[in-house]
């Protein structure tokens, strides 16, 4: 396997690992868990600014509704079923019928709409075993599901929001660019041919209206709407199909979805179906891939290394990384008996970006050395130091997962016998 695929990555940099008795399902390790949140965190602080509002709804919901919605004729053979003494129940493979329950809760008015609500929501889809492929493709993930329920006058409006959202947080993660597909109507589908000749044409202006240029994928579209699809693409020219916005006509009417117009009668309000990242524990892996596991500042589980000379700065450099602790940073003292060249070299393969070096000289000035990922050294005071590594990380939207120091106590680990594994690697 290619050393820089995400099933190797993944163990390598001790942020997950799968077992036989989880089939198409990850472990998180701390460091996993910490870049985990970090994605959701972040978007989650975008899709706050864009106006949605988080929800969550059951992982159980009766079989009757997935029935209802029709994702029981379409995905029936992927839905987990389990039963209960008089009924039965699927593992929820989406979020969307979930949303119709919430916006049906209340009479919605006009004035109400657009109406938005986003759901990190954990899915589970059976897939075959030969089908699955590390977190590209898994039976269990969680999928950045959000809905806006809206009016006609609405979409070109939502559908311009959503391609800016996309742009900002792609290039956050270092993707550049993303082209774009315009799926239609499948052969297999819902809804009468008029009403997809509405939905196609409503969500065709709305492009042209975003300025996108798109290409035509006829016959891809889901069996309740049109798609458009956004495809990133990585550093190694592959195609990852992430972000979608698709409009649906179908679900509202299926599931009884009103709104009271401006006249007082009662309308079907229009579905939009979106994800930015689509399943978070894909998109980890395009991220790992594409950034040979090196991943971003701000996104680093670990994003500094504090390596005091010898032992007699080893007070000094419990000082640094509490002061980078304290202002939010995460950082991991390597105090390992080696040379510092091989704790570079150890810190460089568990992707910690900044390695930050104390000797004699910096404990008595008060002053740490940055070594930084392009290899560029400077040296600064501790307090300019942290300000800066500050101004990097708040260069990003604010994170709930906020820095520490594992090993800090009494028994401080060893970087030879937590990282060590693969000091003497590439
Ligand atoms: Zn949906």
């Amino acid at each position: 396997m290619d050393s820089y695929d995400h099933r190797v990555l993944g163990p390598r940099l001790d942020l997950f690992h799968q077992q036989e008795e989880a089939p198409g399902a990850a472990f998180w390790h701390p460091r996993g868990a910490t870049l985990y949140r970090l994605i959701e965190s972040y978007l989650f602080s975008e899709m706050r600014r864009a106006n949605f509002r988080e929800v969550r709804t059951p992982q159980l919901l009766s079989r009757s509704l997935w029935e209802r919605s029709g994702h029981w004729d379409k995905f029936g053979a992927n839905i987990f079923v389990f039963n209960d003494e008089d009924r039965s129940y699927a593992l929820k493979p989406m979020s969307c019928p979930g949303h119709v329950q919430l916006f049906r809760q209340q009479i919605r008015s006009y004035r109400d709409l657009p109406l938005r609500y986003c759901e990190f929501g954990a899915c589970h889809r059976y897939e075959p075993s030969g089908a699955l492929h590390g977190l590209m493709r898994g039976r269990a993930f969680t999928q950045d599901d959000a809905h806006v329920f809206c009016l006609p006058v609405h979409v070109e409006g939502e559908v311009s929001r959503f391609c800016a959202l996309l742009r900002r947080v792609y290039a956050r993660f270092g993707f550049q660019d993303f082209v774009v597909g315009f799926s239609t109507r499948p052969s297999v589908r819902a809804g009468s041919d008029a009403a997809w000749d509405r939905a196609e044409g409503m969500l065709a202006a709305a492009a042209l209206s975003a300025a996108l240029e798109f290409r035509h994928q006829p016959g891809e579209g889901a069996f309740y709407g049109p798609k458009l699809e956004f495809i990133l693409g990585d550093r190694d020219d592959r195609e990852w199909q992430c972000g979608t916005i698709q409009l649906d006509l179908v679900l509202p009417e299926r599931l009884d979805a009103e709104v009271i117009d401006a006249s007082g009668a009662p309308v079907r309000p229009i579905m939009l179906h979106q994800a930015v990242l689509g399943s978070i524990e894909r998109f980890m892996a395009i991220l790992l891939e594409h950034h040979r596991g090196q991943l971003p500042f701000w996104l680093a589980p670990d994003q500094i290394a504090v390596a005091p000379v010898s032992a007699g700065q080893f007070d000094f450099a419990r000082t640094v990384a509490e002061t980078f602790a304290a202002a939010g940073l995460r950082c991991q003292i390597y105090d390992a008996d080696e040379t510092l060249a091989r704790r570079v070299l150890a810190a460089h393969d568990c992707g910690i970006p900044m390695f930050v070096t104390v000797g004699a000289k910096e404990a008595s000035a008060g002053t740490v050395s940055i070594r930084e990922p392009n290899g560029r050294r400077c040296v600064r005071t501790l307090s300019e130091a942290t300000e800066w590594f500050k101004a990097e990380t708040l260069a990003a939207p604010p994170m709930r997962a906020l820095g520490s120091i594992p090993g800090l106590g009494d028994d401080v680990p060893r970087s030879g016998t937590q990282f060590g594994a693969d000091a003497d690697g590439t």
